[in-house]
């Protein structure tokens, strides 16, 4: 039987708070593609320009790779067999992973395993997979080659990094590089309803390093190892924190994968990636929970009901293959090809009137049918974020294209409303799931930002003032002194964002006022928002979709575009301009209060919130001085 590894909780743990201290990684190695803008030894970004002739850089590695300051480079010294990795194997698929096991064995000559599960077995010995199987070995045998070890410990480690191995991101969310973590992390289990997530430290190290949270976890059966003898204070460390209260002797558990995909996606990921089946609360749910039954229900509006019957299994593979070919090749139209026009009218197409196809492969049924899927499916969540980025892009361009306020800067304003629409409706409609299930906070967080941002950008916008039916003295009226005096949410955000301690155990309370605050605002911008487009005015509330009800979504199938063109006047008016303002202020400090749960209150989101609202003071204090 194997030995359970997992961690628990050593007592009650509040949401929102950091469970481990800082953990520095076994071992860990920069992606081969940031080696000229990362420094090697603690994946912060480098001083630009990059500091060539400066002791911060090996001179002698012809610039493989560099370091961003005096401490890293006396902290991670390159052997010679890394070096020759470096440059011979950079091409290899698991180039990064075989640069952090030659490191791990280099760095555990004694402790080949150091309490960590390899699943070696489970790797090499799969037929059915031989590709990933033979790249293994490949890698294996350049460990053993560089170092003169045995080809056996030299893949068990290189299997020790692909099973315990975490992808470190930067702020951005790009993967920089991949690290080993001890025990203390590395025995948290997966769950696809997780109860803590996880942040990563980018920097130098510090003169002393200072400890201030305790590790509050501790393993059900077994006795840690000392990690603590070596003192290893490199690398990007790992700090883990609470997403949702746990109690004592609960299981700690985080995700190893994008938590808003549907069961079977989040299933062949971690086979493909970590094999193993997952058996959390949510994937072995029957019926499948709320949450992944919406992310993965489709429609068919004329499909025969005796083929549907017949084999709905098979329908249905090929319907969202269909579908998910589509949908790529959209989104590559405008990624690859930067035509976001192209892109947003094959979306939006498809969205309305749904995908049209004519028969199954290899099956008798000739009758035309319809594929719809639910405006929540994920393959949708993904669209809506594509046409939010894709409009965004569009109004930018014809910004910059002219100068003169003419009727194409009012196309402008027109394509970034749509823009904020989309983004709206994403932060709405990941919001609804999220009522669902709470672990979808960190997603949630970054979509209410970008709402919000999209709103205020637009409530911005200098070109408003200009077509705005109002005569006001001023063009940017002091906005902020109109926020809300309903609802908690400005205060709350202060001491998130001003450093006082924010009352996470407050959290339901301050998200139903949120949601009760925003709920108003939505009534009185949405109509208007909205206006020309044909796929969104099929939605009547973005936020509440109690009228989605159980009659499926079939008033979304009614939706013709060409009833769409024609419409009553909607203005920009000074008190559209105001709504879209508090809508925005409101989302932003929400998806701020969400994401100082998640990542603490010094992220880079909370940061990003201060900084869009900073421009506002800086508002206040110009109309001060003005009046
Ligand atoms: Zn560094
Ligand atoms: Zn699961
Ligand atoms: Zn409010």
């Amino acid at each position: 039987m194997e030995m359970e590894m997992e961690m628990r909780a050593r007592e009650d743990i509040e949401i929102g708070e950091d469970i481990t201290p800082p953990i520095p990684p076994l071992s860990y190695a920069l992606h081969h593609s940031f080696l000229h803008s990362h420094c090697y030894s603690c994946f912060s970004a480098l001083p630009l320009p990059l500091p060539l002739n400066s002791n911060y850089n090996n001179t002698k590695n012809h610039h493989h790779y560099y370091y961003c300051s005096p401490a890293c480079t006396t902290t991670r010294v390159v052997s010679t067999e890394e070096l020759h990795i470096l440059q011979s194997h950079h091409h290899h698929p698991f180039s990064s992973d075989i640069r952090a096991a030659l490191r791990f064995l280099q760095s555990h000559p004694d402790d080949r395993i150091a309490g960590l599960l390899t699943n070696c077995r489970k790797l090499l010995l799969l037929q059915d997979d031989d590709e990933f199987a033979a790249t293994i070995c490949e890698g294996a045998k350049a460990i053993a080659t560089a170092t003169d070890t045995d080809t056996a410990s030299a893949s068990a480690a290189l299997c020790l990094v692909l099973t315990n191995g975490v992808e470190v991101q930067d702020y951005d969310g790009r993967n920089l590089g991949i690290a080993v973590y001890p025990q203390n992390f590395s025995w948290i289990n997966h769950s696809c309803s997780p109860n803590a997530s996880y942040r990563f430290f980018l920097s130098p190290p510090p003169p002393c390093c200072p400890n201030s949270t305790k590790l509050r976890i501790l393993p059900q059966h077994t006795v840690l190892t000392k990690d603590d003898e070596v003192c290893q204070d490199n690398g990007p460390k790992i700090v883990v924190r609470s997403i949702k209260r746990i109690k004592q002797g609960e299981q700690v558990t985080v995700t190893y994968t994008n938590l808003l995909q549907p069961k079977q996606m989040r299933q062949s990921e971690l086979w493909s990636r970590y094999r193993f089946i997952c058996c959390c609360e949510r994937c072995s749910a029957s019926p499948p929970t709320n949450v992944d039954h919406t992310l993965q229900e489709i429609s068919s509006a004329s499909l025969d009901a005796s083929s549907l019957s017949s084999d709905q299994n098979v329908y249905r593979d090929y319907a969202i293959r269909r579908l998910t070919d589509y949908i790529d090749d959209a989104i590559t139209q405008y990624l690859s090809f930067g035509d976001p026009e192209l892109c947003c009218e094959k979306l939006e197409n498809f969205l309305t009137q749904g995908l049209l196809y004519e028969q199954l492969e290899g099956r008798e049924v000739k009758s035309q049918s319809t594929i719809k899927l639910h405006p929540l499916h994920y393959l949708c969540l993904n669209a809506y974020t594509t046409l939010a980025s894709a409009y965004k892009v569009r109004a930018s361009d014809l910004f910059g294209l002219y100068s003169e306020l003419d009727e194409h800067l009012l196309g402008a304003l027109d394509l970034s409303r749509t823009s904020a629409a989309y983004s709206l409706l994403l932060a709405g409609a990941t919001h609804h799931l999220f009522r669902f299930e709470s672990s979808l906070i960190a997603t949630v967080a970054n979509f209410w930002i970008s709402a919000g941002d999209s709103l205020l950008t637009l409530s911005r916008s200098p070109v408003w003032s200009e077509f705005a039916k109002w005569d006001l003295p001023i063009a940017n009226p002091p906005l902020l002194k109109c926020i809300c005096s309903k609802c908690s949410l400005m205060d709350n955000c202060k001491a998130i964002l001003f450093h006082r301690e924010a009352q996470n155990a407050d959290f339901e309370d301050i998200s139903s006022e949120f949601l009760d605050c925003v709920a108003i605002i939505t009534q009185k911008v949405w109509s208007f928002l909205i206006h020309g487009c044909c796929y969104l005015r099929a939605f009547k509330d973005p936020i509440d979709f109690s009228w989605l009800g159980t009659s499926k979504y079939s008033s979304l199938r009614d939706v013709q575009p060409h009833l769409c063109s024609t419409d009553e006047e909607h203005g920009y008016t000074l008190q559209e301009r105001m709504h879209i303002f508090q809508l925005g202020v409101h989302c932003l400090l929400y998806g701020a209060y969400l994401a100082s749960i998640c990542y603490g209150r010094h992220s880079h989101l909370t940061s990003q919130v201060q900084n869009i609202l900073d421009c506002e003071e800086c508002l206040i204090n110009d109309s001060h001085e003005t009046d």
